[in-house]
């Protein structure tokens, strides 16, 4: 049993390839297959003359039928990957019927045909290689947080209250009428568990029910946060930068394959390694006006603005120090500028939008409860997060990366939609 993946290293031998019928090509007495297996795709080639029953077994064989395929491989630089399979034998798994055939044709469907197929969609070369990517940046997401002393320690799903208010969370019904929402951030969590363990990262599924109708959003995303004790902004900054790098560079090292099976520009993602530039949001603004942008001071920015940034770097910039009126409750503020909060967001390049968000967190606890009051949110329920500021606070920092907006700039896919296995969306929960 050999993967197609690894078929350069049995050139001129006989193997057996388990797998499906991707598509099949006819020409009188021979017979054009290629066959998939989940690591790739490889091209085939049998004869009536010398295999009568392989020949039989393949002709008319429906597409995504299964077959066990017996043959010899052969180096074949017009083949997609290099090499091609003499086959002399056909074991026909499950044979797909003619009278229901496989949906999705070898061509265009419209995005919503596919996605109502999502189950059946990502066997297609294309959506296989970006969920093999988005694995080898998971990979490295966690080496590279092992290597600098992070510990992982995971958030709750079930949370019993927002951390930046209701608006976008998904209430449940929990046992006997209890509400509970779920999680939007791990974020309140790891500060706990980084007073505990020192640094931290935390990374799961997190919900938001963003009403809005975007590419960069789904309602159900993962998240990679990191914490750390006795950190600072800068030294959040830095890990941002060597994350990204890691998981960009691990792709282009071991999926060089799959990226080319995108169409991706790996030159551009070479480039990606520390230090990044950094901007103020100050600066930001200016930058924008100059641009002929009507951002004032004190806008959010948008996706708009998220582009015109970054198009003016070729790797990812971090913008620092938004106003602190923009920022959540729990944010610390610049003790030279108040008015500004220690926060940073990282923007891809590409255009592909904010991919970080992260800072300093408040350690005061006079500070801490005034702003949970001007907030406006349930004191009672943030009792345990404000225990934190009672026994042994220290200066803490942390962020969140998103998987999804990270993974479809890696793989200059448009959409985040296609970068998570099932995704879930505004008005799409099926499959
Ligand atoms: P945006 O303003 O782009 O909606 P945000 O500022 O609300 O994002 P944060 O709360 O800072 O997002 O979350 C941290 C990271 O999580 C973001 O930088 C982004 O990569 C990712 N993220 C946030 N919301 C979503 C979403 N709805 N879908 C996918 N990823 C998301
Ligand atoms: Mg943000």
């Amino acid at each position: 049993m050999v993967a197609i993946e690894h078929a350069d290293q049995h050139a001129g031998r006989t193997v057996v390839l388990r797998g499906w019928l991707y598509n099949l090509r006819e020409s009188g007495k021979l017979l054009f297959p290629i066959f998939r297996d989940g690591t790739g795709v490889m091209q085939g080639v049998v004869s009536q003359k010398d295999y009568p029953d392989a020949f039989a077994a393949l002709k008319g064989l429906t597409q995504e039928s299964s077959v066990i395929v017996t043959g010899k491989v052969q180096a074949e630089p017009r083949a997609p990957g290099g090499y091609e399979i003499h086959i002399s034998g056909i074991e026909v798994v499950q044979r797909v019927p003619e009278s229901d055939p496989y949906p999705i044709q070898l061509k265009e469907h419209g995005v919503d045909f596919l996605l109502d197929r999502r189950h059946l969609w990502i066997r297609t070369p294309r959506q296989a290689a970006i969920l093999r990517i988005r694995a080898e940046a998971v990979r490295a997401a966690h080496n590279f947080m092992d290597g600098q002393g992070y510990t992982l320690t995971e958030a709750p799903i079930f949370t019993p209250a927002a951390c930046e208010g209701t608006t976008t969370l998904f209430e449940v019904n929990y046992i006997d009428d209890q509400k509970a929402y779920l999680t939007q951030s791990g974020q309140l969590y790891v500060e706990a568990t980084a007073m505990a363990l020192g640094k931290v990262y935390t990374f799961g599924p997190t919900f938001r029910a963003e009403k809005s109708k975007t590419r960069r959003h789904l309602t159900e995303f993962w998240m990679l946060e990191p914490e750390a004790a006795y950190a600072h902004l800068d030294d959040m900054t830095a890990l941002g930068e060597g994350l990204v790098s890691a998981m960009v560079q691990s792709v282009v090292r071991n999926r060089a394959r799959e990226l080319q099976t995108l169409g991706r520009d790996v030159a551009k993602l070479a480039k990606i390694e520390p230090p990044f530039p950094r901007i103020s949001y100050d600066e930001a603004v200016q930058a924008l006006q100059n641009a002929g942008n009507p951002v004032k001071w004190g806008d959010d920015f948008g996706g708009d603005e998220e582009t015109l940034l970054s198009k003016q770097f070729d790797k990812p910039v971090i913008i620092h120090r938004y106003p602190a009126a923009m920022k959540a409750f729990y944010m610390a503020t610049d003790p030279v500028r108040p008015d500004l909060s220690l926060s940073f967001d990282m923007i891809a390049p590409e255009g592909f939008g904010e991919i970080i968000g992260g800072g300093e967190r408040q350690a005061s606890y006079e500070t801490l409860l005034a702003r949970i009051r001007e907030a406006g949110l349930p004191e009672e329920a943030f009792q345990w997060y404000l225990d934190l500021r009672r026994y042994g606070s220290v200066p803490h920092a942390g962020f969140g990366l998103g998987l999804e907006r990270t993974v479809a700039w890696i793989c200059g896919t448009e959409h985040i939609r296609e970068v998570i296995p099932f995704p879930r969306m505004l008005y799409r929960v099926y499959p």
